[in-house]
């Protein structure tokens, strides 16, 4: 037997319960070794039963007595009892619900560890559903930190316990991938022996050292990655080629700023500066400007547009939809209105549109002129890179909300001649999940908002309240505001229920039959979609019922309300979103969260909302009540599941980077390590996909 044989042949169980692992993802000895708990139980602390305070988990040794089932009033449950007696004769009732088999299985009068919760009932002691175990060499469910697996309805604990630690000899065949020196310095436990502890710790400190050893490694992988990417990005440019040098003019600065109506916030200043530092390289920029909705990123790119321009070159501008394609165009229209009237440029700048849906004969005459060379700054969608779009020149692409860029996207812009790539999103990730989720590009953020907005005020609406803000915003509407309503499915057919968008549109149309209501989801076709967004920024639709296919950058500044419905379902950095979505304006504007759960999970988290304004606050506490996973963008980013890494603790994040850069300088295609190389091309692989 190995690591790679099936389960189905290193353990002896039913079907029934290889398939459930399979479901599960485990189908190696390799995988359910892999497989860590989610937390422990204390059950180290040995005390007698009348040392124990009322409730307490206790362990003690002793041996049990005289079990049997006995009746009960309510005849649907069958409760199981017998004596416990402890080393020191005392002795206290132990009692089990609906286990009639313990009556069978449970071995008498042997001296047993005994876990469980102590209760004094009536003036005596009793041990509620204490787990029971033969004192053996090793203890596996009791007398120590017990290992409890994540929940699954076959796979037990109790069953993962039995069955993991017969296997554990096995461990010794995982070899350590980390460099001998970091395990060193980093005072890390050889792996074999980490996997050990996580299953079944000796204390809690070396719990602690083997969670800790087998987080670094995990870490490590991701920053070897994103150290890997950001070299192939470097080298993907031949030196030797003509430069995409464009130094730093600070006049050129003032004179853009000068034609703005406000002046810019010192963080985006700051973040101009690192973008314009990078332009001046002879290798092309690889960076993630990162701010808040309304944190004013398009100045900022139109900073660095107008410096590719500047320069000469061809600067574009790619957004994920038409409508932000076309927002896109009217807002840096404006900027160029000022320019032009300033003549800050000695050539007038030339601006085009390019996206799918323009006719044929159109889009043939955007190309044409984007291969002469006529145009010098284009926007439009991923149909500027997609189609058989020519650049005569490209010097800078600006990518908009477009989370998942991945290593075969960039060969493309490769080809288009490497130009500096700068993206944007609204998505505020903390810095130190942004470190592992993209840390193959450089980081700006922009984390101050411009002064005098208001903010929004949030409410969270139990069903009780639903019909009285029904009627607080027809008022709103009466005096000409605008409503977003967002559900989370388009369909009734989903097992939880979630008011289908559909279903809900129809129901508001009823209930507000004075107004329109329009309805959005992401089985439109896109012109639809996009007909229905004209038609809300005109004032034409007084309520949008959406999806979350709303949730990416749509301008409507006289849109003041923003309700979300089943809110207790989306991630707090997508409700983030969703709110960023109103408050556009100068009117004061408003935010519901409905829910019909009343789980304290559920309003911890919907507080939150409440009471934090700041969208990076807010994905950290995602991040820190639900994963990596749930914090908005991240999951796009191809990051796999973490097991033990800590995302948290950004002074073990610099280290961990700092350590893959040296690994990298000492053997830049890894072949003196080659175990981490094939465990680093197995994390690729899985990433790509
Ligand atoms: P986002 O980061 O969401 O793309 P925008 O760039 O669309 O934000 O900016 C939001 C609004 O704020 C725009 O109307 C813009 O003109 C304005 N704005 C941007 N920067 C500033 C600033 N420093 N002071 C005042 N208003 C600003
Ligand atoms: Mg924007």
């Amino acid at each position: 037997m190995d690591l790679n044989t099936p389960l189905e042949s290193a353990l002896s169980t039913k079907k029934e319960y290889i398939l459930a692992l399979k479901e599960m993802g485990l189908y190696k000895v390799r995988d359910i070794l892999l497989y860590f708990p989610r937390g422990y139980e204390d059950l180290s602390q040995f005390k007698k039963v009348w040392e124990a305070k009322d409730g307490e988990i206790i362990t003690t040794k002793g041996f049990l007595h005289g079990i049997k089932v006995v009746p009960t009033k309510n005849r649907r449950m069958k409760l199981v009892k017998a004596m416990f007696y402890d080393d020191s004769g005392s002795e206290c009732e132990a009692v089990w619900f609906n286990q009639p088999h313990l009556v069978r299985t449970l071995e008498m009068d042997k001296e047993m560890i005994v876990s469980g919760k102590v209760q004094f009932s009536y003036g005596k002691y009793v041990l509620q559903s204490p787990t029971v175990e033969t004192i053996k060499e090793v203890q596996i469910h009791a007398g120590g930190l017990v290992p409890i697996y994540p929940q699954h309805e076959v796979i037990t604990s109790k069953w993962l316990r039995e069955k993991i630690n017969p296997l554990l000899y096995l461990t010794k065949e995982f070899e350590d991938i980390l460099p001998e020196e970091i395990i060193k310095e980093e005072g890390l436990m050889p792996k074999k022996e980490a996997i050990r502890e996580v299953h079944f710790p000796s204390n809690p400190k070396k719990l602690k050292k083997a969670q800790d050893t087998l987080g670094y490694e995990e870490l490590f992988l991701l920053q070897l990655n994103a150290v890997k990417a950001k070299e192939e990005w470097k080298d993907s440019r031949p030196t030797d080629s003509s430069s995409i040098k464009m130094p730093m003019d600070p006049e050129f600065v003032t004179a853009f700023f000068s034609t703005l109506p406000f002046t810019p916030t010192g963080a985006q200043k700051v973040t101009i500066y690192e973008i314009l530092k990078d332009m001046e390289r002879s290798f092309p920029m690889l960076r993630l400007l990162e701010g808040d909705v309304g944190s004013g990123k398009t100045v900022v790119a139109m900073m660095a547009l107008l410096q590719a321009v500047k320069y000469g070159y061809q600067a574009a501008i790619m957004a994920p939809t038409e409508v932000l394609a076309r927002q896109h165009l009217v807002s840096i229209s404006k900027f160029v209105e000022e320019i032009e009237k300033k003549k800050m440029l000695d050539s007038p700048l030339n601006i085009q549109l390019l996206i799918g849906s323009l006719k044929a004969k159109e889009k043939n005459a955007v190309k044409g002129a984007i291969k002469d060379g006529q145009v010098n700054i284009i926007i439009g969608t991923h149909a500027l890179i997609q189609e058989d779009v020519e650049f005569d020149n490209l010097g800078l692409l600006v990518i908009d909300e477009q989370h998942r860029f991945g290593v075969k996207q960039r060969e493309v812009i490769v080809k288009q001649g490497s130009p500096h790539v700068l993206h944007m999103t609204a998505t505020p990730i903390p810095r130190t999940l942004a470190l592992v989720a993209y840390g193959d590009q450089d980081l700006s953020v922009i984390n101050e908002m411009p002064k005098g907005r208001l903010p929004i005020t949030t409410k969270i609406v139990p069903p009780e309240h639903r019909e009285s803000v029904y009627k607080y915003i027809t008022g709103k509407i009466d005096a000409g505001q605008q409503v977003y309503v967002i559900c989370p499915l388009i369909d009734e057919s989903d097992v939880l229920e979630v008011k289908s968008v559909t279903a809900e549109h129809k129901s508001l149309q009823e209930r507000f039959s004075q107004f329109n209501v329009g309805l959005l989801h992401g089985k439109l076709k896109s012109e639809e979609k996009d007909s229905i967004m004209q038609q809300f920024k005109r004032g034409d639709i007084n309520i949008l019922v959406s999806t979350s296919v709303i949730e990416v950058g749509v301008d409507v500044p006289n849109a003041t309300i923003m309700l979300i419905e089943g809110a207790e379902r989306f991630g707090l950095s997508q409700l983030h979103q969703f709110r960023g979505r109103v408050g556009r304006g100068n009117v004061q504007s408003y935010c519901f969260l409905y829910t019909n759960s009343s789980s304290d999970l559920t309003y911890q988290r919907l507080n939150a909302m409440v009471d934090h304004t700041d969208g990076f606050k807010l994905a950290e506490i995602d991040l820190q009540l639900r994963g990596p996973g749930e914090v908005y963008g991240v999951r796009q980013s191809g990051l796999p599941d973490l097991k033990l890494a800590n995302l948290l603790d950004g002074i073990l994040l610099d280290r961990v980077r700092k350590a893959a850069e040296k690994i990298v300088e000492k053997s830049k295609d890894l072949t003196d390590y080659p175990l981490l190389k094939s465990a680093w091309l197995a994390l690729r692989n899985g990433m790509e996909e």
